[in-house]
């Protein structure tokens, strides 16, 4: 397996805590993980947002951040690096995604209009339809064939999109966005050959194309390791690639950019830009730090360039198919074939005892925490679901899906051991498992601070 390029000199404990702690834990955060407090976790997959480690070069970086109001040399820094990462002409900082996304869609969408995705992320989502527009997701139809192996089940469905930009729909559609690598579906990658043809599509409708690349890095590794002709590209050539096909870009650089804070807008168009810079000043901050100190845009100006390095990206995606494979060897099915930040486990097949209503994706999450202090997310009818008044399950979602997502640079290999273990016990037994009902659910956001009570 390929060793990762650095070794740790700064750590942090975690906490182990007895099964009856754990137990009393969950208990009083109502079921659900989202309410244990961080220090009630031993392995925490619950998400790999803000959540990785810097490098001791980041670190030596940010000490000397400028925190100037305005032109900052944190900010030429950030801006040379990610200019000569992506070629956008224009960069504006961003605290993190969302925020460039309520920027650029409300600079950019019209109500009325229509943004299409291969899969929208769920805050891409939201923000899509407060500017007016509605989302649309076409993704392609291996996508929703969870055990299917082909390489790049993030692609939208090409047909599919040429026929909404032909058809009567097709003067609403104000925007094209292909999410890299497709979180909200499996962390499957999108191909190169995938980007182009959107490309083509795009410029023949005359409408805006842009990426949301919060995993820049990961796809273009995954494109280096599954598409035909580009196993010598380096990931940085492939992810530069991938820019310039593309009108723009919204980037959470919370994922790939190695830091716990920030983001940004890429654009090449000038009236966008300077739209987007007059919103991003009256509700960000000014346009050289948008909402981060100096020392955030400095940890970014290197974590863009250390997430490209092929050292690190190969040890990445090594550890996480490990891990996929140990998990499949103690008999948990996973959505197919592995990504890189996160893995999918099949609720649903595991726990074929309890229907969608009782939650097996969240009874699955729940007793990994009981079980072994394991922190996750449930992906399935409680997250996706449709509920009535009485919180009773109207219609499900189309899987009972868990997600691990994986940190960078935080666990070893004995971490992700302790975790395929905890699972393979539970595999042993699922049948001991019982499901959830709700008991009281917040008016938006379900997932965030619903609180629920197992069954007997
Ligand atoms: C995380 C994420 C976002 C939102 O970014 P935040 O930094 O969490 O606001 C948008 N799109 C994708 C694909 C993401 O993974």
């Amino acid at each position: 397996m390929p060793l990762p390029p650095y070794r740790i000199k700064v750590v942090e404990p975690i906490a182990f805590l007895s099964a009856e702690e754990r137990a009393a834990a969950l208990g009083a955060a109502g079921y659900n993980p989202f309410n244990l407090r961080a220090d009630q976790i031993t392995v925490d997959l619950l998400s790999d947002s803000g959540t990785g480690a810097t490098s001791a070069a980041q670190e030596g970086a940010a000490a000397v951040g400028d925190e100037s109001y305005a032109g900052a040399r944190s900010w030429f820094r950030f801006l040379d690096e990610v200019a000569a990462l992506t070629g956008y002409p224009h960069v504006l900082p961003v605290h993190q995604g969302r925020a460039g996304e309520r920027i650029l869609f409300g600079t950019l969408l019209r109500p009325g209009q229509i943004c299409v995705s291969n899969t929208h992320f769920d805050t891409t989502h939201a923000n899509v339809e407060l500017s007016g527009a509605e989302a649309r997701d076409l993704p392609c139809a291996e996508a929703a064939d969870l055990d299917s192996r082909e390489p790049f089940k993030g692609n939208i469905d090409v047909a599919a999109l040429a026929a909404l930009l032909a058809g009567p729909d097709g003067e609403r559609v104000g925007l094209v966005l292909m999410t890299i690598t497709n979180n909200g579906l499996g962390a499957q990658p999108v191909s190169m050959a995938n980007l182009r043809a959107v490309r083509a599509l795009c410029r023949e409708h005359g409408v805006p194309f842009f990426l949301d690349a919060a995993r820049f890095a990961e796809n273009a590794w995954l494109v280096r390791e599954r598409e035909p002709g580009y196993a010598g590209r380096t990931p940085r050539e492939i992810a530069r690639e991938a820019f310039d096909l593309a009108d723009g870009c919204v980037i959470s650089l919370k994922k790939d950019g190695l830091a716990s804070i920030g983001g940004c807008i890429g654009l090449r168009d000038d009236d966008l830009h300077a739209r987007c810079e007059a919103n991003l000043i009256a509700t960000e901050g000014f346009s050289t730090y948008g909402g981060l100190a100096g020392h955030d845009l400095e940890r970014l100006a290197v974590g863009v360039r250390e997430v490209v390095d092929p050292a690190y990206l190969g040890a990445r995606a090594a550890a996480t198919a490990n891990l996929a494979r140990m998990i499949t060897d103690a008999g948990v099915e996973i959505v197919q074939p592995a990504g890189i930040h996160a893995l999918y486990l099949n609720a649903g097949r595991l726990l074929p005892h309890l229907s969608a209503a009782e939650f097996p994706g969240h009874s699955l999450g729940c007793q990994l925490y009981l079980d072994g202090g394991i922190r996750c997310a449930e992906l399935g009818s409680l997250y996706l679901g449709t509920m009535d008044e009485q919180h009773r399950l109207v219609t499900p979602a189309p899987f009972e899906l868990v997600r691990l997502a994986i940190p960078r640079r935080v666990y070893t290999q004995e971490h992700f051991e302790y975790v395929a273990e905890t699972l393979a016990a539970i595999a042993k037994d699922p049948e001991r498992i019982t499901g959830y009902r709700i008991v009281s659910t917040p008016p938006i956001l379900r997932h965030f601070k619903v609180r629920l009570a197992p069954l007997p």
